[in-house]
C-alpha cells in the first residue's frame, strides 16, 4: 500500500523537534506554559450559547442543511458587511456559509487552479493558503512580507510578465502571524494590480475585530471594483471565541462564491443549522461579544510588548490580532530562540520559519493564554533573558 504523490509533496511538519521537546518537558514533570497556539481561551459570549441550546431542541434543525448555508445565516452576514464595513452584499450569490474559513480556504484553490498554476501566497502566513494551493495540483510562491515594508507585499518586486502569469494572490489584513495591519489605500493598489493583470485576491479578514486603541480594519470589498476580482474569507472563531464550532463564511465575487458552492455542495453538506442559527445570534451582536474581550487582549498585549521592550527588544504595539511577532535577538534562529525559551523558561513560542521562510528571525507569541499564566511566562522570560 503507498499513499498518494500529493500527500508525499507536503512540506514536512517543522515542529516535530519541538514538538517531541514539550512532551519530554512534560513527562518530567514540568510547568510548561503554551504560548503557541492562536486558540482563545475566554468561553464564547452566553448569549451564543443559550441560542444553541434552543436550536439543538428543534427538529427541524436535526436534517441536512443546505450547503450555501441558511438563508438566515447568510442574510446576517451581509446585515454585518453593511453594518461594520458599509458593504451592501447580496446574500443570494454573494455569501456561502463555510465549516470554518480553513475549510473554504482550502478548498478554494480547487475552485481557481488549475495543475501548474501559480499562487501567490503571504510568507510568513497561515499555511493553509500554501497547502490548499498544492492539494488542487497548483504552484504556491511566497510573496514576501519584509519587516523593512512593514510586513506589507511589494508588487514593485515582480516583474509584468511574471504577474501576468499569476492566478490567485492570498493577502491576510490584520495578518498573522506579523500582527501588521493594511491601509484602504493599500487595497485599493492591490484591487488595481487585479484589474491590470488579472489575478484574483483571495483576503482573509480572520481578524477584522480583534483590534485595539480605536484602530478599525477595512475590508478589501470596500474598495471600488473589488467585487470583481476579489473574494473575502471571514470566521467567527476569532471574533465570537468559537474555534470549536466551525462556522465562517466567504463574501464577493459572484462567480467565486459560486464556484466555491459547487465544490462544497460535491464534497460537504454544510454546517449544522442550530450552530448556524447560534451564528445568526451571533453576527448579529459581535459588538457585545468584544466588549468583554477586547480589554482582555489589550491589557495582555501590553504585558507582552511591555515585558520584551524593557529587555531590549524592538517591537511595536500591534493594532490588532491576538499575536505578538518578536525579533530574535542576534546570534539564533527563530528555532534556537523558541528551543532557548522552552530550555529556560518551559515557554513554548511558535518559531517564524514555521509560517514560511520569510517568518525567520521572529517568534510568535499568541495572547490566548490565561493572563495569570501569561504573567508567569513573562517573569520567567524576564529571568531567563535578563538575568
Ligand atoms: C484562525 C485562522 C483562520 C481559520 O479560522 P477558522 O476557525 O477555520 O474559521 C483563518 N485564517 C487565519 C489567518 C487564522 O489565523
Amino acid at each position: 500500500m503507498d499513499i498518494a504523490q500529493r500527500i508525499k509533496n507536503l512540506p514536512p511538519y517543522l515542529f516535530a523537534e519541538i514538538e517531541r521537546k514539550i512532551a519530554q518537558a512534560r513527562e518530567e514533570g514540568k510547568d510548561i506554559i503554551d504560548l503557541g497556539i492562536g486558540d482563545p481561551d475566554l468561553p464564547t459570549p452566553a448569549f451564543i450559547v443559550e441560542r444553541m441550546c434552543r436550536e439543538v431542541q428543534n427538529p427541524e434543525n436535526h436534517r441536512y442543511p443546505s450547503y450555501r448555508g441558511l438563508g438566515a445565516f447568510r442574510q446576517a452576514v451581509a446585515l454585518w458587511y453593511k453594518r461594520r464595513f458599509g458593504v451592501n452584499l447580496d446574500p443570494e450569490r454573494e455569501v456561502v456559509a463555510l465549516i470554518g474559513s480553513k475549510e473554504g480556504i482550502a478548498h478554494f484553490p480547487w475552485c481557481v487552479v488549475d495543475p501548474g498554476d501559480l499562487v501567490l501566497a503571504s510568507d510568513p502566513g497561515y499555511p493553509v493558503y500554501k497547502i490548499g494551493t498544492m492539494l488542487a495540483g497548483g504552484i504556491p510562491l511566497p510573496l514576501p512580507l519584509l519587516p523593512q515594508n512593514d510586513f506589507l507585499p511589494d508588487f514593485s518586486s515582480f516583474s509584468k510578465d511574471f504577474l501576468e502569469r499569476v492566478k490567485v494572490v492570498f493577502l491576510n489584513y490584520p495578518n498573522n502571524p506579523t500582527s501588521r495591519t493594511a491601509t484602504l489605500a493599500f487595497f485599493e493598489e492591490v484591487v488595481q494590480l487585479a484589474h491590470q493583470f488579472g489575478f484574483i485576491i483571495a483576503h482573509d479578514l480572520a481578524y477584522s475585530e480583534i483590534s485595539f486603541d480605536g484602530y478599525r480594519a477595512p475590508s478589501i470589498l470596500e474598495v471600488d471594483g473589488a467585487r470583481e476580482v476579489a473574494i473575502e474569507f471571514h470566521s467567527l472563531s476569532k471574533m465570537c471565541n468559537m474555534t470549536g464550532w466551525r462556522i465562517g463564511f466567504a463574501v464577493g465575487n459572484a462567480r467565486l462564491i459560486e464556484a466555491l458552492g459547487r465544490v462544497k455542495t460535491n464534497i460537504d453538506s454544510g454546517i449544522f443549522n442550530a450552530i448556524q442559527w447560534a451564528g445568526v445570534e451571533a453576527l448579529g451582536r459581535v459588538e457585545e461579544a468584544l466588549e468583554s474581550v477586547l480589554p482582555v487582549y489589550t491589557e495582555r498585549r501590553n504585558l507582552v510588548v511591555e515585558t520584551f521592550r524593557d529587555l531590549g527588544f524592538d517591537l511595536p504595539y500591534p493594532k490588532a490580532t491576538f499575536y505578538v511577532w518578536i525579533p530574535v535577538p542576534p546570534g539564533f534562529t527563530s528555532m534556537s530562540f523558541a528551543e532557548y525559551l522552552l530550555d529556560r523558561a518551559q515557554v513554548v513560542v511558535t518559531p517564524g520559519v514555521g509560517f514560511g521562510r520569510y517568518g525567520e528571525g521572529f517568534v510568535r507569541i499568541s495572547l490566548t493564554t490565561p493572563s495569570e499564566r501569561l504573567q508567569e511566562a513573562m517573569q520567567r522570560i524576564q529571568y531567563a533573558l535578563g538575568g
